[in-house]
């Protein structure tokens, strides 16, 4: 298989499937630019090598067609900056004004397409528009691991109309791919899985294979609340999957048979509902009033899980302690963010991946503390189940057209 390091992009035209599924302000300002920056080496290789770029990508969910919010054209002054380069943009992906722009490329130059999603046969897997987007191109490069396990078109189905030669995957998929090999087939001992964030039910799978490999999993944020009250625990009025509470008790049935310990917040940081300068407290989790929720862990919590931290040599961290986006919620985050970072100073090996987490990570300030921050969440969740992500077999393992 051809490797970006291999490849000659000298006056090709390259079509890069990015992940530029960033967060936007009000004012449709980057709140958070890690999947650009990540992607970035990809490009400059490509363009460093005398080709020209072509960047597709998607951004949020689009459901009822486009719309302003969702579009790329806000992130166009962003990634010329990034890139040095006065990046220009086509108002539709397909279609023949982005074909046009297409082709008149030059080498060195780098043209964003606009939002594959509002387009319903993107995740549809359609042919003919894969084929439309394989058109604007010679070379085809897949280097968003953040939707590596959905099998669309522009990810999965266009690599069909590339031959083996000319599809590849890029740096960044490359380094997730061997980060999250590393973390799965090289395990050393303690093994910590620290899970957060709303529910259960996305992360059922892998934690119930996680509970083969861990000697520890931790549990924060609302999906704490569905195993207390499944073990009993009345918790107020905090998040609670009342449909998941089976799942709940089997897991930790299971847990138990195979001698991985879970570890449950004590305490928790309650308030009526989330909002700016609402009134907080700290209480014990079984004394939560029925009116009040759970939106973090409190100290006692914070403190027990930070001690387990410390003392792992492997971690792997998705979903956060609380409600970050508030910064009333995010002092679990925090001291669980600083623990993560101390084990990683005293040689432990951490990994952490999802949108939300990274995105409290990066406002934390503690990014480049850990051994490794992936742009993935379902995508990296999906390899731990020990799935085959579809975009990655489409190119490493291609179907004969
Ligand atoms: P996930 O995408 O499953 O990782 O969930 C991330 C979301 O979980 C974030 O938007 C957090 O605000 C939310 N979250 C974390 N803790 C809680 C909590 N205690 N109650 C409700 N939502 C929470």
């Amino acid at each position: 298989m051809k490797t970006i390091d291999t490849s000659d992009f000298s006056n090709k035209k390259v079509l890069i499937r990015v992940d530029f599924n960033v967060r936007l302000d009000e004012q449709f300002q980057i709140t958070d630019d890690t999947r650009i920056r990540m992607a970035l080496p990809t490009i400059q290789k490509v363009l460093a090598s005398g080709g020209s770029a072509i960047l597709m990508s998607h951004l949020g969910r689009p459901d009822n067609g486009p719309a302003d919010e969702f579009s790329l054209k806000h992130l166009v002054p962003h990634l010329s900056k990034l890139l040095d380069v006065e990046v220009k943009f086509a108002k539709d992906c397909v279609g023949k004004e982005s074909a046009g722009m297409a082709s008149k490329l030059q080498p060195g130059e780098v043209l964003l397409l606009e939002n594959l999603r509002f387009h319903v046969r993107e995740n549809m897997g359609d042919e003919d528009f894969a084929k439309s987007l394989a058109n604007l191109a010679d070379s085809y490069i897949n280097d968003a691991f953040g939707v590596a396990h959905r099998g669309h078109a522009s990810n999965t189905v266009i690599t069909k109309y590339f031959n083996d030669d000319n599809k590849m995957f890029g740096y960044l998929i490359a380094k997730e791919l061997e980060n999250a090999e590393k973390m799965m087939n090289n395990i050393t001992r303690p093994f910590t899985v620290i899970v957060g964030g709303a529910k259960i039910s996305d992360k059922i799978l892998v934690l119930e294979r996680l509970l083969d490999q861990a000697d520890h999993i931790i549990f924060g944020g609302g999906m704490a609340f569905t195993f207390l009250r499944a073990s009993g625990v009345d918790t107020g009025n905090s998040l609670v999957e009342e449909d998941r509470l089976d799942v709940a008790k089997s897991l930790m049935e299971t847990a138990k048979t195979k001698n991985v310990q879970l570890h449950f917040p004590q305490d928790s940081v309650i308030a009526a509902a989330v909002e700016d300068n609402i009134e907080t407290s700290i209480v014990d989790n079984t004394e939560i009033p029925p009116d009040m929720m759970g939106l973090d862990i409190g100290p006692v919590a914070a403190q027990n899980f930070s001690d387990i931290i410390k003392s792992s040599k492997q971690i792997l961290w998705n979903g956060t302690m609380g409600v970050c986006e508030n910064d009333l919620f995010i002092n679990g985050t925090k001291t669980i963010g600083d623990a993560v970072v101390e084990a990683t100073k005293n040689g432990a090996y951490s990994l952490i991946g999802g949108g939300d987490t990274v995105a409290a990570i990066n406002k934390l300030g503690l990014a480049d503390k850990v051994s490794y921050v992936s742009t993935g969440g379902g995508a990296l969740l999906t390899l731990f189940e020990g799935k085959v992500l579809p975009a990655i077999k489409a190119i490493s393992d291609p179907v004969p057209a």
